[in-house]
């Protein structure tokens, strides 16, 4: 089974791109999971109408999930893609990344449950990364890590962050970066910014993803760019990214060599004067 998350600051397109490269896989035939691991709980909402039921609900009603009721959490959605959602406590209660390493551990307690899938994808928030948002991150040597960025320099510190997070987590049995995904906004010097920051992290750009408004049209419709426009720039963009993270093995991983913060300025800075000459 393979194991890829998705991580990235609020908003870049995680979950855009998670839901994506499983209905991909799951086109290719592949037995797909996409593991919703964001307080936002809207992951898996372009896979299933009405959405997906989670587990911190769940658990807030019964203060404790046996093998059953997780069972029942994980649903099918269109195109045979499975999905369970963390969901999060209420805004000023809690800890979010509770939610998340309490799914994260209850599934390992499960093994058998995760056993009929052939790839699994965390679609994970990584504004912040304590042991709770990291816990998708220490599932295994191979899980692959792929960072979402785009050429701003919050996305971009977001995604170092992360970085430093899986160099910590790779001494505790943590994955290693498959790459950098490129969710391009179309700011000036962006693609020389990302390629910088990805040769300086170790790693490639494993996708590009042009900006297309055909994506938030398939967003309104509730499905995913690929089955709504399958010719759309971003849906063949998409469809290259799933071939590539599908085609990944673990010699294509490494361990990031992330920047410091004053040398990612630095690489941001000289990339905006540059573009502006
Ligand atoms: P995240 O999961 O990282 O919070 P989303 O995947 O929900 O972010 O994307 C945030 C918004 O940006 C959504 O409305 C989505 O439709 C839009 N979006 C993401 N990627 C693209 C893209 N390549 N082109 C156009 N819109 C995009
Ligand atoms: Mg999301």
């Amino acid at each position: 089974m393979k194991k890829v998350v998705i991580c990235g600051k609020g908003g870049i397109g995680k979950s855009t791109i998670s839901t994506n490269v499983c209905v991909a896989a799951a086109r290719r035939g592949l037995k797909v999971l996409q593991v919703g691991c964001d307080p936002k709980h809207d992951s898996c909402s372009r896979h299933r109408d009405g959405g997906v039921p989670t587990v911190m609900a769940r658990f807030a009603e019964t203060g404790r999930l046996s093998r059953e009721d997780l069972a029942a959490l994980l649903v099918e959605g269109r195109n045979g893609v499975h999905c369970i959602e963390a969901g999060g406590p209420q805004p000023g209660e809690g800890c979010a990344g509770r939610a998340i390493s309490l799914l994260v551990d209850l599934l390992r307690e499960c093994p058998e449950l995760l056993e009929p899938f052939d790839l699994v994808v965390y679609d994970l928030l990584g504004d912040v990364v304590c042991g709770g948002f990291a816990a998708p991150i220490r599932t295994g040597k191979d899980t692959q890590v792929y960072l979402v960025a785009s050429g701003e320099f919050l996305p971009i510190y977001a995604a170092n962050n992360i970085a430093r997070g899986v160099v910590h987590l790779a001494k505790r049995g943590g994955g290693s970066i498959g790459g950098v995904i490129a969710n391009l906004r179309g700011t000036p010097g962006e693609r020389p910014l990302l390629e910088q920051f990805a040769a300086a992290l170790g790693t490639r750009i494993a996708g590009s993803v042009p900006r297309d408004p055909r994506v938030f049209e398939a967003e309104l419709a509730r499905r995913t760019v690929i089955e709504e426009s399958p010719d759309s720039p971003a849906a063949v963009a998409l469809s290259e990214l799933a071939a590539t993270v599908l085609a990944t093995t673990r010699e294509d991983l490494v361990r990031p060599t992330p920047l410091a913060d004053a040398a990612l300025e630095e690489m941001y800075l000289r990339c905006m004067v540059e573009a502006r000459r």
